[in-house]
């Protein structure tokens, strides 16, 4: 029997916190302003950089800042997707949820700073990742895969989620999956730089990738100054995922993004004791990236037919052991792709 009253006293639980939702179907908000010339925040040694502010979002606990792509900026090297979520607590709350989904024509790059992340996809891998670890999966003609918070997981969740676009010649590789527990490090004056894709002052990442690029993450133990080796040929850019420090005299503090375009052999980093930054960078790719949701294709048959077979159960595989249903796709606006295609 149904008493009016009771029933709103019953409402069920908070629901789950579902975090890091990994989706670029939101990016034709893109960020408000134009980007402000680094020049502006009174690094004048830095002819072209440029500062850029996050978007913003708030999902279940978490605070999401998603600093690539950009109107004026689809992709750094390949490097085309960059969200940097947390730090938060995923005490006693369900904490990463991110259902099967689709991929196509990326590498997903998974860091974590702190917590544990399980990841599962199409081709039969699960893996747990921990902070300094790398999951590194190739999408190429397409992949699925979930990640979350396993049951037993850290108090604390706090990452970046990374997309590397795949050059033309390589989108429509087989896909592929790897975990490396181990990655090597450079001290950069006062700075731990541990690289995670490609290379970096000599030390390079085992991690396949299909273009010249380099990921590092650089961390201050004590207050610190160090000069970054740039490849002239990349252009880069710099985030800091917490504390405060500087590149050159461009202040960086979560949030903002400095670009940093081709042409420099280093940037003098500055850092506070227990910094967290990130470099990225790469060859310009000189490709015209078209994405949506979670597809980088080049046309909008690219896109229309990955969402066709997402939606048809072809192509992707499925992802066992997650306990929820898959993702599906947004509608597909024929009219609003064509418009994005030409605009990109
Ligand atoms: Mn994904």
């Amino acid at each position: 029997m149904v008493v009016p009253g009771i029933i709103e006293r019953q409402r069920p639980p908070r629901r789950p916190t579902k975090a890091a939702a990994v989706s670029t179907v939101e990016t034709d908000l893109e960020v408000p302003g134009a980007a402000r010339p680094a020049s502006a925040a009174g690094d004048t040694g830095a002819p072209g950089a440029e500062l850029t502010a996050a978007r913003l979002a708030r999902v279940g606990d978490l605070d999401v800042r998603r600093l690539l792509p950009l109107r004026q900026r689809r992709s750094v090297g390949a490097w085309c997707f960059v969200d940097h979520y947390g730090p938060a607590s995923v005490d006693g709350v369900a904490g990463m949820q991110v259902p099967p989904h689709p991929h196509i024509g990326l590498q997903t790059v998974t860091w974590l700073i702190e917590g544990t992340v399980l990841h599962r996809d199409s081709l039969g891998s699960e893996q747990l990742i921990r902070p300094g670890q790398l999951n590194l999966m190739t999408a190429g003609r397409g992949i699925a895969h979930s990640e979350e918070s396993p049951e037993d997981h850290d108090p604390r969740l706090h990452g970046v989620q990374l997309w590397l676009a795949l050059p033309g010649a390589h989108r429509d590789t087989a896909p592929g999956f790897e975990h490396h527990a181990e990655l090597p490090a450079v001290r950069l004056g006062g700075l731990d730089a541990t690289v995670f894709a490609g290379s970096l002052a000599g030390v390079s990442s085992p991690a396949r990738v299909f273009s010249g690029v380099v990921g590092a993450e650089l961390s201050a133990p004590a207050d610190a100054r160090g000069a970054v080796p740039l490849a002239p040929a990349h252009e880069h850019v710099i985030f800091a995922a917490f504390g405060a420090a500087a590149a050159g005299r461009t202040g960086l503090q979560p949030g903002s993004l400095l670009y940093l375009p081709a042409g420099r052999e280093s940037v003098a980093i500055t850092a506070r004791a227990g910094a967290r930054l990130f470099l990225l960078g790469g060859e310009p790719l000189g490709e015209t990236l078209l994405m949506w949701w979670n597809f980088v294709g080049r046309t909008p048959d690219d896109i229309a037919e990955a969402a066709r077979d997402w939606a048809t159960g072809q192509r992707f595989g499925t992802v066992t052991g997650y306990h929820g249903a898959p993702l599906a796709a947004p509608p597909l606006d024929p009219v609003r792709l064509a418009r994005k295609a030409r605009q990109a």
